[in-house]
């Protein structure tokens, strides 16, 4: 139990149907009795607004008044939930004010006055780990579902909320101390077991582990679940890249002229396929030029196209390819996507003889200007987003603490190799401390400082 006791807004800023305010703490009741009143019954006299309830019932909402002093600040709604059955395992008071900021405020400094103190970050979930209620990987699953963005971070989030994470992670720490009992014995009793038998020993259950730590990391969904997919449409001027993007976007984001050059900086639109976010990009027109402005884009956009996931180079299927297109055609990869636009207009340029100069990239034929054209794009698109469903660690942190234990395990192959299983158990040691980094069961204030300082205040 945290000894002091915390409070904070849980809802939003700004004006609302609702603003919740919440209490952490061992005073959580106390202070929730020097504020709220409970509206009078039927039997009481009218004018016995302050009447107070002796014991409060846990877990049920009441009706009443916020008072300061014999003032009335807003009348509400409170509910009390005894330890330990609440969100931190303390006692938890909320008053569900109404939704404007002078009502919070108020609520706020007589919460304070009367002795709760203005919580952290994360603060809430931070006691509830240390509690015991949750691990740290929930904990951050928690984080996890309030800034899921689509269908399948929250499908993720909430997997390593119902404990996926910890399950898989406790799992791997179990195997790897039998892996260290049996280094131990090996250690304590040379004579017994020769460092060869030991090691031949050791091995495979290393190597197991270590292909089970990399399958629940999958480094790519990994980073798509986090970052998106990153598209960057390139080409040269008046290809219709804006007219794309926005096509794509289903609204008039990027700016459509017949200048070329007109789109002098990159422009980007966010749409979500499969639950995933597509990041798109409409990069300047790439082309050789003198305009100080322009050559700034041009830079930039080269920077997007050397960071992006997908490039996709748009061409205008209405007119004979330029020199420069050619070259940049036959410098695409596989991972790319070469699209044939103004298919409404005679064609000019045919997908075929594009196919012979990038063989194995995707070219597409298609209008900017016929939505339902772009069809076959979006359907690539959600293919490049699959993500695997055997991946247990998704959150950055995890996947860079596995990469870590996986680093020492190989490291301990390695020590075995050159016959010093004292230098392995090492090794053994520092996976192992790495794996209880993400359940928390091995964590400095340090690094829990740096988890909950990424939440939001009242969570
Ligand atoms: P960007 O410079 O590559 O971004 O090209 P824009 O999107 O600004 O388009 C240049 C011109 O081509 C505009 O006049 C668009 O209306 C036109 N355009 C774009 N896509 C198509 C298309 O699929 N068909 C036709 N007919 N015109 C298009």
């Amino acid at each position: 139990m945290g000894d002091d006791t915390i409070v904070a807004v849980a809802t939003p800023p700004g004006t609302g149907g609702i603003s919740i305010i919440r209490l952490s703490g061992p005073e959580a009741e106390r202070i929730l009795r020097a504020v709220f009143f409970w509206k009078r019954g039927e039997d009481q006299a009218p004018d016995d607004i302050r009447l107070k309830r002796d014991s409060i019932e846990s877990h049920r909402l009441c009706y009443g008044h916020l008072m300061d002093g014999t003032e009335t600040v807003d009348e509400c709604m409170a509910v009390l939930m005894r330890a330990p059955r609440s969100y931190t395992r303390e006692d938890v008071a909320e008053l569900h004010l109404h939704g404007g900021s002078y009502v919070v405020s108020r609520a706020m400094e007589l919460c304070l006055r009367h002795g709760a103190r203005m919580a952290e970050p994360g603060e809430f979930t931070r006691r509830a780990f240390l509690n015991g209620r949750i691990d740290l990987s929930q904990a951050e699953a928690v984080m996890g579902l309030i800034a899921a963005r689509g269908e399948a971070e929250h499908h993720f989030a909430l997997r390593q909320l119902e404990g996926g994470a910890a399950t898989f992670i406790r799992k791997a720490s179990d195997e790897l101390y039998a892996l260290q009992a049996g280094l131990a014995a090996c250690i304590d009793y040379p004579e017994e077991i020769s460092d060869e038998e030991g090691a031949g020993a050791l091995r495979p259950g290393i190597e197991k582990l270590i292909r089970s730590l990399r399958e629940a990391v999958d480094e790519r969904s990994s980073r798509l679940l986090s970052d998106g997919l990153q598209v960057a449409l390139c080409g040269r001027p008046n290809v219709g890249k804006s007219s794309l993007l926005n096509a794509l976007l289903g609204e008039d984001r990027a700016i459509v002229t017949e200048i070329p050059g007109t789109t002098r900086d990159a422009l980007q639109g966010e749409m979500t396929l499969n639950g995933m976010r597509v990041l798109l990009t409409d990069t300047a027109g790439l082309r050789h030029t003198e305009d100080p402005v322009e050559k700034i884009g041009v830079a930039r956009s080269e920077k997007i196209l050397r960071e992006a996931d997908v490039r996709a180079m748009v061409l205008d299927g209405s007119q004979a390819l330029t020199a420069e297109e050619t070259a940049w055609v036959k410098e695409l990869g596989k991972e790319d996507i070469i699209i044939l636009n103004k298919a409404d207009l005679p064609p000019v340029v045919q997908a075929e003889k594009i196919q012979e100069m990038a063989p194995g990239v995707p070219v597409l034929t298609l209008s900017a200007k016929n939505p339902s054209s772009l069809d076959p794009l979006k359907e690539l698109l959600r293919r490049r987003l699959m993500v695997s469903d055997r991946m247990i660690l998704s959150q950055p942190r995890h996947v860079e603490t596995v990469r870590r234990a996986i680093r020492h395990l190989e490291d301990a192959l390695h020590t075995l190799e050159s016959m010093t299983p004292d230098v392995a158990a090492v090794d053994l040691q520092a996976a192992q401390a790495a794996l209880a980094e993400i359940t928390g069961d091995q964590a400095d204030e340090r690094l829990l400082d740096e988890v909950f300082s990424r939440f939001c205040v009242g969570k």
